[in-house]
């Protein structure tokens, strides 16, 4: 199924760019209940998605593009080895979370920057989604762990993983990475149980 081209923006419509040739069955649409992305998002200003989660779309670096207002691409991390939480400086909308190294090729895209997240097809994982007994489980958590080795592989064997705009040819991040200090990570963080 040929995919579509979907412009995507931060709220403030500074930062602008393009999900190439997306569709539901080249991507996973997933929302994530997780401590970390709900702390991704307070340390940037943006609303508490708790109790709900936080909705992504599980693609490639090569099928981004990024298309204007590219001076306000930042980038963040909760910890030192945590995923790169990349995000528009102008408004704190999160972008995109990825990996520390391109050559595991996986970005995960917030479906808030899409003006219609409808041709992404329905969410198929559940993350970190709390059960009744109090427990934090998954849903479709398998298959959307298949799902982003299954597209991340290949493009490590066959150098694909070097088309993504958000690290160099030499595989720096393009951006200066800020690790959250200690006071940081406590101020969104719950307190430990
Ligand atoms: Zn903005
Ligand atoms: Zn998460």
């Amino acid at each position: 199924m040929a995919g579509a081209d979907l412009p995507f923006a931060c709220d403030c419509g500074k930062l602008r760019g393009t999900l190439l040739g997306v569709s539901p069955s080249n991507g996973t649409r997933a929302e994530c209940f997780c401590h970390d992305c709900r702390a991704t998002e307070l340390h940037a200003g943006q609303p508490d998605p708790a109790p709900g989660a936080v909705q992504v779309y599980q693609t490639v670096p090569d099928r981004v593009r990024f298309d204007s207002g590219e001076d306000q691409l930042a980038v963040f991390s909760l910890s030192e080895k945590g995923l790169l939480r990349w995000h528009a400086r102008c408004c704190g909308s999160i972008m995109f979370n990825t990996a520390r190294s391109p050559k595991l090729a996986f970005a995960s895209f917030r479906t808030d920057r899409l003006k219609d997240d409808s041709p992404l097809g329905p969410i198929k994982a559940r993350a970190f989604v709390r059960k009744a007994n109090g427990k934090r489980g998954h849903e479709g958590g398998l298959k959307f762990l298949f799902c982003v080795i299954a597209r991340a592989l290949p493009r490590r064997i066959g150098g694909k993983w070097k088309q993504t705009p958000f690290f160099t040819p030499d595989g720096q991040a393009v951006r200066d990475i800020y690790v959250l200090t200690d006071t940081e990570r406590a101020a969104v963080y719950p307190p430990q149980a």
